[in-house]
């Protein structure tokens, strides 16, 4: 499968070198130049838990510079990048490219299918996990189920051709027919999860200890819920909250990504998180007074990086 993935950090270069290593034809596309550099001259360099090795793998800094057009076009920028590279991609799609977004939050299927066509646009969720390690380095650290699926949940033959060629190059890929019950279900783990591990700067783990922290996280998921179940989209999970501790404690030792983020003072994903289940709330008349705040708190950090005291 010709294949082009745009946003090669950590989850696109991890991707890239699984699907290139399979035989695909893989144009990773980034606009980090150092990154995209290190890997034309050397390979990609993956290491961790799928092994440790060089990938050899076209990559770019330019989108324009991508010759043909993919079949499969994989979307693994940030969220707040996706619209941007939305406007982007427009040059090498064709009428048989599928965007494919395994992305974390909510909003980026809205972006792309308001550029292309929700038909165009496949979704889903994936449960491997990536950091980069420097300029065309990259480590594997977590292994885990990924699922896709047509927004309209129809089983059609390109959702099985890229379940399959996904599962060939060992991300192992199940085909759903509700991805945005998995989307959103994904979401609301993230929305107890995150926001409140990087106000707390605690592992996932001590999100669920304690007299106040847990209480909290009741609120965060409690709305969410509530504002998804206005929607009438079907969680895949009976009890959300329950399902949020259990990864909590499933991941206990785990720094979760905005926490990352924010350590390294970098933008966070938080419009697409807890700011998402704000702006929804509104479309469907449901209060969200907590995910609301702490929306505001984790930019109002953004906001202060360069102030910040290092104690
Ligand atoms: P990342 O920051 O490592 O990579 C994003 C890359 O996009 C960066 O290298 C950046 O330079 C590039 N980029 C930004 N604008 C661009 C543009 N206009 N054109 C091309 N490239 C551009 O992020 P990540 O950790 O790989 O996460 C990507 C997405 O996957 C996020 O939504 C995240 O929540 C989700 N996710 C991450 C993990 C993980 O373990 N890292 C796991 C599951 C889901």
């Amino acid at each position: 499968m010709k294949i082009v993935i745009v946003g090669a950090g950590a989850m696109g270069s991890l991707f890239g070198g699984l699907l290139a290593e399979a035989d695909n034809e893989v144009v990773l596309v980034d606009i980090w130049k150092d990154h995209i550099d290190a890997i034309n001259k050397k390979g990609l360099w993956i290491e961790g838990i799928s092994g440790n090795r060089f990938v050899t793998i076209k990559a770019s800094t330019k989108i324009q510079a991508v010759s043909g057009k993919p079949d499969l076009l994989i979307i693994f920028v940030k969220s707040y990048h996706t619209e941007k590279v939305a406007q982007e991609i427009s040059s090498i799609i064709a009428d048989n490219t599928s965007l494919l977004t395994l992305q974390n939050g909510l909003g980026n299927t809205e972006i792309l299918s308001k550029f292309y066509g929700p038909e165009r646009v496949i979704a889903g969720t994936t449960s491997f996990g990536a950091t980069i390690l420097g300029p065309g380095k990259v480590l594997h650290a977590g292994i885990g189920p990924t699922t896709i699926g047509e927004l309209d949940g129809k089983i059609t033959i390109r959702i099985n051709d890229i379940a399959k060629v996904l599962s060939q190059s060992g991300i192992k890929t199940e085909i759903n027919q509700n991805v945005l019950g998995l989307i959103w279900s994904k979401l609301v783990i993230n929305v107890g999860i995150n926001a409140l591990g990087t106000l707390l700067r605690v592992k996932n783990g001590e999100i669920i200890t304690g007299k106040f922290s847990p209480k909290i996280q009741e609120s965060l998921v409690e709305e969410a819920v509530q504002v998804a179940k206005k929607k009438r989209i079907k969680l895949v999970h009976q009890d959300m909250l329950k399902e949020v501790v259990s990864v909590c404690k499933k991941t206990k030792n785990n720094l979760n990504s905005m926490l990352q983020d924010v350590i390294k003072k970098r933008k966070t994903e938080i419009d697409f998180i807890n700011g998402a289940i704000v702006k929804e709330g509104k479309y469907v008349n449901i209060a969200t007074p907590v995910n609301h705040m702490i929306t505001e708190l984790v930019k109002a950090i953004e906001e202060k990086y360069e102030k910040q005291i290092n104690l």
